[in-house]
């Protein structure tokens, strides 16, 4: 396992969970994904587990290295046409153009026939006699009709079956779904084992990074790719103060719309006289309108719950910066009174 911070908790899931349906759940950029393939790869390892330490996979049998080279007969891992490149899939056999010739864009969410795919997969005979491992990831990208799909078999797995869901939000899956998986909760690492990882991935100032992140490990690596480096997290409270949107210009619109809201959360936190949570102390100034900011915090929410939205993003981008610069241009009134 390369992530440090999931040895311990995969160890325990391997010891205790032998469910045939396992949820694993917990803050983004925790881990899920990898955690979901290391308890399949496990699962499917051909040394007798006595033989392994803590039962995690043993990296040398020809089932661990069909794993590794996604080959292997008895997994299938079920993940949106979107995220198969970022998560190092490669290309599906999903058709690369729609019903009228036009070139399909790759879909978001966990499509009900790939849904019907995976349960007959399930019933199979297993190719190497050990056991049929179904990884779905992120479950809540399945709509109603696929989560209904897969609720009869959660119900009455096929004998040699095991389902491992992985998800961020698990509020975000169907009751139904979530009583028939037993839970795995990943917990945000202890900062020393994600900054020790950081610095290995070659991160300039993990620290400060980690925080940016919340506490994610996974995300500080993701956003680094997209332009998000310290320099530039430092420097944004003075760019969106001075309404300059071109640095942020790459970034997906959910990014930009998580960065201001943490912006102004630390902007609030500074108008109380508090420290910040995601930027550097002194790099959001103190005196501003905190009823300004709270109007913004809430416009910020509902620009959150539509930032997924295939809108323009350049116009939009730009609306954002704007308003930030707007809120943050207010200053306190009892500064305003005393001058
Ligand atoms: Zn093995």
């Amino acid at each position: 396992m390369a992530l440090p911070w999931l040895k311990q908790p995969l160890a325990d899931a391997l010891r205790t969970q032998r469910g045939h349906a396992l949820l694993v759940h917990g803050p983004e950029g925790v881990g899920q994904f990898e955690f979901a393939m290391a308890l399949a790869k496990a699962w499917l390892c051909e040394t007798p587990a006595d033989r392994r330490s803590d039962a995690v996979a043993c990296d040398a049998c020809p089932s661990c290295h069909l794993v590794d080279t996604h080959g292997h007969p008895d997994l299938l891992v079920l993940v949106p046409e979107a995220l198969r490149d970022a998560l190092g899939l490669g290309q599906s056999d999903e058709p690369a153009t729609d019903g009228e010739g036009r070139k399909a864009k790759p879909s978001k969410e966990i499509k009900v026939d790939a849904l019907r795919a995976a349960v007959a997969f399930s019933q199979q005979t297993s190719a190497r006699g050990l056991a049929k491992v179904v990884v779905l990831h992120p479950a809540e990208r399945m709509n109603a009709i696929s989560a209904n799909t897969l609720l009869k078999t959660l119900e009455e797995p096929p004998g040699i079956a095991r389902f491992v869901l992985s998800c961020g939000d698990a509020e975000g899956l169907l009751p139904t779904i979530r009583s028939r998986c037993q839970s795995v909760r990943l917990a945000l690492p202890e900062p020393a084992l994600a900054l020790a990882w950081l610095a290995e991935q070659s991160v300039a100032e993990p620290e400060l990074m980690l925080a940016a992140a919340g506490g994610q490990p996974l995300s500080v690596v993701d956003r680094a790719a997209l332009g998000l480096d310290a320099a530039v997290w430092k420097k944004l409270p003075s760019l969106v103060t001075r309404g300059e949107a071109s640095a942020l210009s790459g970034w997906p619109l959910p990014l930009v719309v998580e960065s201001l809201q943490k912006l102004c959360h630390d902007a609030l936190l500074a108008a109380h006289g508090a420290a910040p949570r995601y930027f550097p102390a002194g790099s959001v100034g103190a005196g501003h309108n905190v009823a300004e900011l709270t109007q913004w915090a809430a416009e910020l929410r509902q620009a959150a719950r539509h930032a997924e939205h295939p809108w323009n993003a350049g116009l939009k981008l730009e609306a954002l910066i704007l308003r930030g610069q707007q809120a943050l241009s207010r200053t306190s009134p009892k500064l305003h009174s005393t001058a």
